[in-house]
């Protein structure tokens, strides 16, 4: 039988999902695969980095998070591009 707790994780796993399926809001992209990345420190950078724990960040620091496909995931994090929000992310 599958447990309430497996339900839930896996709505959180179909919500951080359909955040991820937007283009990159870097470059626009929908090639690349793209990921939730820091876009500023919260208090989850680094550990502790759980399904739920970072579902509850991301809504909690929406404007921490970005959309970035892998290209500007590299770029940003070798701080060889910067990222700049222009529009409300689709979590906020
Ligand atoms: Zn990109």
């Amino acid at each position: 039988m599958l447990s309430r707790h497996y339900h839930y994780r896996q709505r959180l796993k179909a919500k951080l999902e359909s955040y991820r399926a937007g283009p990159c809001e870097r470059c626009g992209s929908k090639r690349e695969r793209r990921e939730l990345a820091h876009a500023a420190p919260t208090p989850l950078s680094g550990r502790g980095r759980g399904l739920s724990q970072r579902y509850h960040d991301l809504r909690k620091h929406p404007l921490c998070y970005a959309r970035l496909c892998l290209k500007c995931h590299g770029l940003v994090d070798a701080r060889a591009a910067v990222f700049v929000r222009v529009e409300e992310p689709d979590w906020a």
